[in-house]
């Protein structure tokens, strides 16, 4: 990760110095078709992009291939970089892509809670019913 001192100079600095800044990381990832799809990260200041070639991330939409490196899950990597996950993590840090992922991860616990009571409910009512 660029010190943050660094950073504010290349801010300030020429168009230049801002392209030298961004950086970017590929992985291959298996998948369910044959060929591995690339997932490519882009680092740019505080700006993450996070890019798959899996039928769902052409189309801009979630996936999970992007979520599992982000979560630093390299399991999927066929590739030899997969020791560069950590990066992605250290990336991933003060983004819009950490505020929505938290969002995420806080809404699916909520879902799983409710998901327990719901059984809890259930049990409860057939008991109620067989009685
Ligand atoms: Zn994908």
């Amino acid at each position: 990760m660029v010190p943050r001192l660094m950073r504010s100079r290349f801010v300030r600095g020429s168009t230049a110095m801002s392209e030298l800044e961004q950086k970017e990381l590929t992985f291959l990832v298996k998948g369910s078709s044959a060929e591995p799809y690339e997932v490519t990260f882009i680092k740019d200041r505080d700006s993450l992009t996070a890019l798959c070639t899996c039928p769902a991330g052409q189309y801009g939409n979630y996936c999970k291939h992007r979520i599992a490196i982000l979560d630093g899950d390299g399991k999927a990597i066929v590739g030899e970089n997969a020791n560069q996950v950590a990066t992605i993590s250290d990336w991933l840090q003060g983004t819009d892509v950490a505020a929505a992922l938290a969002d995420f991860r806080r809404i699916e616990k909520t879902v799983e809670a409710s998901k327990s009571a719901v059984a809890a409910v259930k049990r409860k009512l057939a008991r109620a019913m067989n009685s």
